[in-house]
């Protein structure tokens, strides 16, 4: 019998978008279990705090099997796959600068811990998108409202007051 095949689909998600989503219903293919690991990098300014980007996450995945949402805390996300018993990392790939970006970083999680990171190419659908561009647009009083699922789309018309 196979054993379960666990990865771990990471990134900061401010906010999750339908690129993201993507890339995750198609890991989901290829793995059993899905763990989505909402990281927080100390140097960089959040729109959304981390309770609000792990509450869209859920809202919006956790009806789905297979799929669990969580804090991927401080520390390395090569340990947090370790800890988490992951054999793997996926993350979607939009251009060959996030190839550039990414691989080296592949190159230091297998280095420090054997997990494998599996790229998988952007759907042409999805190609343009990013958290930082979304924002932009939806600041000005831009359409995002097909790019984003609806409980993001909810956060990010609210009023600041509004936010929790
Ligand atoms: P970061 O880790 O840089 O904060 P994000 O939270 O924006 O990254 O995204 C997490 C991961 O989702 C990225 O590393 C990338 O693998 C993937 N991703 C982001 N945008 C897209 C997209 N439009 N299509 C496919 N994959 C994407």
């Amino acid at each position: 019998m196979r054993s379960m095949r666990r990865a771990v689909c990471p990134g900061s998600f401010d906010p999750l978008h339908n690129g993201h989503l993507e890339i995750i219903a198609r890991a989901s293919n290829l793995f059993d279990e899905i763990i989505v690991a909402v990281s927080t990098n100390p140097a960089k300014r959040y729109r959304f705090s981390l309770d609000e980007r792990l509450q869209m996450a859920r809202e919006t995945l956790s009806a789905l099997r297979g799929i669990t949402i969580e804090a991927m805390g401080e520390g390395l996300l090569a340990d947090f796959c370790r800890r988490h018993g992951a054999d793997a990392i996926v993350k979607g790939v939009r251009t060959s600068a996030d190839l550039t970006f990414e691989v080296p970083m592949a190159t230091m999680n297998r280095h420090l811990t054997g997990v494998e990171t599996v790229f998988l190419a952007a759907d042409p659908a999805y190609v343009h998108l990013s958290s930082t561009l979304l924002k932009e647009v939806g600041s000005l009083g831009g359409d995002i409202s097909g790019f984003v699922p609806r409980s993001v789309y909810r956060r990010m018309t609210a009023p600041p007051a509004g936010r929790a």
